[in-house]
């Protein structure tokens, strides 16, 4: 597979996986989640006594655990037969409205 693949592809070969070894009936979105959460939490491990910029820590590692966390991603998606690249695309759309170049440029984002 492409290193660039689409997201609709990575989520194809996500829902191939599971059924493959005939997972599906253990990814309900509860378990789902919660996978995912571990997968945040060792994210988060790699960079807990780092420096704020990160300095030290492994591309490598912090790579694996960014795959493992959208893989779940993925997998939640497809349990709820969400199109996760179109809720980005519509989010994305919205964050470029609601965070306007010339309101925002410089200055942290305040909650609204
Ligand atoms: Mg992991």
């Amino acid at each position: 597979m492409k290193s660039n693949a689409p997201l609709s592809d990575l989520a194809a070969r996500a829902a191939a996986f599971t059924a493959e070894r005939d997972w599906a009936q253990f990814h309900d979105p509860k378990s789902l989640i919660l996978a995912l959460t571990g997968e945040v939490g060792e994210l988060a491990e790699l960079f807990q006594w780092a420096a704020p910029s990160g300095e030290g820590v492994s591309t490598t590692r912090a790579g694996e655990e960014m795959a493992d966390v959208l893989i779940y991603l993925l997998h939640l998606a497809n349990a709820l037969d969400l199109d996760l690249g179109a809720a980005v695309t519509a989010k994305m759309d919205a964050n470029d409205a609601r965070f306007a170049v010339t309101d925002v440029r410089s200055t942290a984002p305040r909650k609204a």
